[in-house]
């Protein structure tokens, strides 16, 4: 007999390929490449919501509701985490005000945790009033400088694919990962064979 928990959770509608969470956090814009194509999959709170979840950031840090306010904070940080990313990629030093942001974020958000008696010991926690949002914010900004200080950082690469721009983490053993997907992007690119892809015309209906 089939019981309801044995069932298998949903396919998450988010296409997790980045390897890492600050960049699949990047790559909740969809063909962000293609002006005509671009899509923000967190255009709502229950978008942020949902990707919180498939990411495994939740459900417990977003048990207070996050309002749409907070989604510009949100974006804010994926661009700039974005400029970060693609400054690394392009092996060019990254633009002061984007360093200045980030660096104004992580103490920002981070002036609100705090150490609290724990047991024998302290743990982390958060000053009453921090926002949910601002609870995720921390953990994918720190993972973040976490990797762009790193040597992994040298690993980041975009997806070839015309107009996708989505950047993931090459863990390919001859470190010439081309393609975010070979299901998507890497299978539009497959019929004719040696064209080079950023030649081929723009993806449709990613
Ligand atoms: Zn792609």
């Amino acid at each position: 007999m089939k019981k309801p928990g044995a069932m298998q959770a949903p396919k998450s509608r988010f296409d997790l390929v980045g390897g890492h969470v600050a960049l699949d956090f990047v790559n909740t814009i969809g063909n962000r490449l293609d002006p005509k194509l671009r899509r923000d999959d967190l255009a709502t709170t229950g978008n942020f919501t949902d990707w919180v979840a498939a990411v495994g950031l939740g459900p417990e840090p977003m048990q207070a509701p996050i309002q749409a306010s907070d989604l510009d904070e949100v974006r804010r940080a994926r661009e700039t985490l974005y400029a970060l990313f693609a400054a690394v990629i392009a092996h060019t030093p990254p633009d002061a005000e984007s360093v200045v942001a980030l660096n104004r974020m992580l103490g920002d958000i981070g002036a609100k945790r705090q150490l609290s008696a724990y047991g024998a010991g302290l743990r982390w926690t958060w000053r009453d009033g921090t926002g949910a949002s601002e609870i995720v914010l921390f953990t994918i900004l720190s993972q973040a400088a976490e990797l762009l200080s790193s040597e992994a950082a040298g690993k980041i690469r975009q997806c070839q694919g015309d107009g996708c721009g989505w950047v993931f983490l090459d863990r390919a053993r001859s470190g010439h990962r081309l393609w975010c997907s070979m299901r998507d992007c890497g299978n539009k690119a497959r019929p004719g064979g040696i064209i080079s892809a950023s030649r081929r015309p723009a993806v449709q209906g990613k």
